[in-house]
């Protein structure tokens, strides 16, 4: 292909009258000047342009040339000399460093122009310096600007986590996906598997944020640990190593995060849910499997339900051994035998059960609560709501600072007030924001302790006046293992040298063989006072016996 020779012609009102430089001329001898080489040619002209003022600004035709010149378009250029180009210092040396940057042949009427010497050479070094320079404090410039802003609690940049959308740069819940984000949360809170709550996903058409119907276990994990929900996240810049703490809106109430915080320590030993999606009996729903710690290596139990074999609580480590074989978590554990699930069950129920029901402390408790219940119910309830009123008034407070904060930067920027003034007070109102972040966390704290009261409260209700008929009737299977929540920490299984394990049952409260104590035997109306009993009760049984009598 023929390459085209680009000539560019100009007349300016001082030179115009010199012999021989009309823009006819100057084209002409560009023609010939594109014949002799072989070449094509292009005209770009200028034509006459007041030179006092000489840069790229009354230069039009030339601005189009450099762009040609910057997109590869133009390799040789044609003037009549190089005053054409720019009679400016600056312009012009602007102009041979992208000459020379993009390679391209000037000719001229005397022949090829070199554009490279050693003074220019130097210069193009430091240009390029510069443009280096240049580029990397627009990056600082960019990030600085970018932490700022974050700091007033705006959006990181990139796609908003499931659950909220983008309003102005700030997060906002969305309506829809907060919903299940709730759905998520409440279903794991209340046991169910990753994969039992995929499945509900599916069965109710929820769509991932990509749209795909089918959610993997990391997405719902994800989400289970995703720290929004409680009401902030963390940004870490790369290069200064800072962490920033920033507050959003919460979409999950505290009780159910800190429940589900605590649902995933117990399920996950080790990696995130290995046993429950190992596992293929995971639907089973076990009455003590999350209470039973080995008392030999620590780990939590698993359970091997059967349908037509014995069923037995395992201690997990000898899974957890056989990944980590090679490994330093690598631990012996000396628990040999498993341990019988109905046999197990059985007990537990029956002694926690008998042991509950003789507690003075138990029913002193209940009476309590009963007595209060009502009162302390609606106290409850009352206390929360003025701790929600509080949240939404510090949230309203933190907005109002954020505004006030993002109007004196623009008052800044504008230069309408002395800078180092305003960014005193921005300053300032950062530090109360920071402050009053505080305070809401202090609160949300606090609401969730309310929370948890009130649960109580329910559980007592539930249970306490019941406890007579527990033992006679039989008792549904979600009910006993609500109520041994409510009253056991945890059971700590030990297998003897002999044909005996050990259960330890850790209570609550020491509930194990109180006593009331009357002030004066002869007259109880003087009342009484409780002494604690203990906090465990131990057994030795053999639980691999088919039954214990
Ligand atoms: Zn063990």
């Amino acid at each position: 292909m023929k390459e085209t020779l680009h000539i560019y012609t100009r007349v300016s009102s001082v030179s115009q009258e010199e012999e021989g430089t009309s823009l006819e001329t100057q084209l002409e001898l560009g023609i010939e000047r594109s014949k002799k080489l072989g070449m094509k040619h292009k005209t770009w002209n200028e034509g006459g342009q007041s030179s006092s003022k000489d840069d790229l600004g009354n230069r039009p035709v030339l601005v189009n040339l450099l762009k040609g010149i910057d997109d590869g378009d133009v390799k040789h250029l044609y003037v009549w000399n190089t005053d054409r180009l720019s009679r400016n210092m600056n312009t012009w040396g602007m102009i041979r460093f992208k000459l020379i940057k993009n390679e391209i042949t000037l000719h001229t009427p005397t022949g090829k122009q070199i554009l490279s010497d050693p003074q220019t050479n130097l210069m193009l070094g430091i240009m390029s310096e510069i443009s280096q320079y240049d580029n990397k404090l627009r990056t600082e410039r960019f990030r600085l600007g970018r932490i700022h802003r974050i700091k007033q609690g705006f959006w990181k940049g990139g796609p908003p986590p499931y659950g909220y959308k983008l309003i102005d740069s700030s997060l906002v819940p969305h309506e829809e996906e907060k919903k299940w984000v709730s759905f998520i949360y409440e279903n794991y809170k209340d046991g169910k598997s990753l994969d039992e709550i995929r499945t509900l996903l599916l069965n109710n058409g929820v769509v991932t944020r990509r749209g795909n119907p089918v959610w993997s276990h990391g997405s719902i994990s994800k989400l289970l640990t995703n720290t929004h929900y409680e009401g902030f996240y963390t940004y870490t810049d790369k290069k200064s190593n800072e962490t920033i703490r920033v507050p959003c809106p919460p979409i999950v109430s505290p009780t159910i995060i800190l429940e589900v915080k605590k649902w995933r320590d117990k399920r996950s030993y080790g990696k995130d849910d290995s046993r429950r999606t190992k596992t293929s009996n995971e639907k089973y729903n076990y009455l003590l499997r999350d209470f039973l710690i080995c008392g030999h290596c620590g780990s939590r139990f698993g359970g091997n339900h059967k349908k037509t074999q014995t069923s037995y609580y395992y201690c997990s480590q000898k899974q957890k051994n056989f990944q980590n074989t090679h490994t330093e978590k690598y631990t012996v554990c000396e628990s040999k035998r498993n341990i019988r699930i109905d046999v197990t069950d059985e007990l537990v129920w029956d002694t926690v059960l008998d042991i509950v029901s003789k507690s003075h402390l138990f029913m002193e408790s209940v009476k309590s609560e009963l007595v209060e219940n009502d009162k302390s119910y609606g106290k409850t309830k009352d206390e929360l709501k003025k701790l929600q009123l509080k949240v939404n008034k510090i949230d309203k407070e933190i907005k109002d600072v954020t505004d006030s904060i993002i109007n004196l930067e623009t008052i800044k920027i504008l230069g309408q007030r002395d800078k180092d003034e305003v960014e005193k007070i921005i300053k300032n109102l950062e530090e109360h924001r920071l402050k009053l972040s505080g305070k809401k966390e202090k609160t949300i704290l606090s609401m969730s302790e309310e929370e948890k009261n009130q649960k109580w409260v329910d559980w007592v209700k539930e249970f306490g006046d019941r406890i007579g008929e527990m033992k006679k009737s039989d008792f549904k299977f979600e009910e006993k293992k609500k109520f041994l929540e409510g009253v056991v920490e945890k059971i700590v299984v030990k297998n003897t040298d002999v044909q005996e394990h050990e259960l330890k049952i850790e209570f609550r409260l020491p509930y194990v063989g109180d006593k009331l104590v009357w002030n004066d035997e002869e007259k109880k109306s003087k009342g009484y006072i409780l002494k604690n009993g203990k906090r465990s009760k131990v057994l030795r049984v053999n639980l691999l016996k088919k039954s214990l009598t």
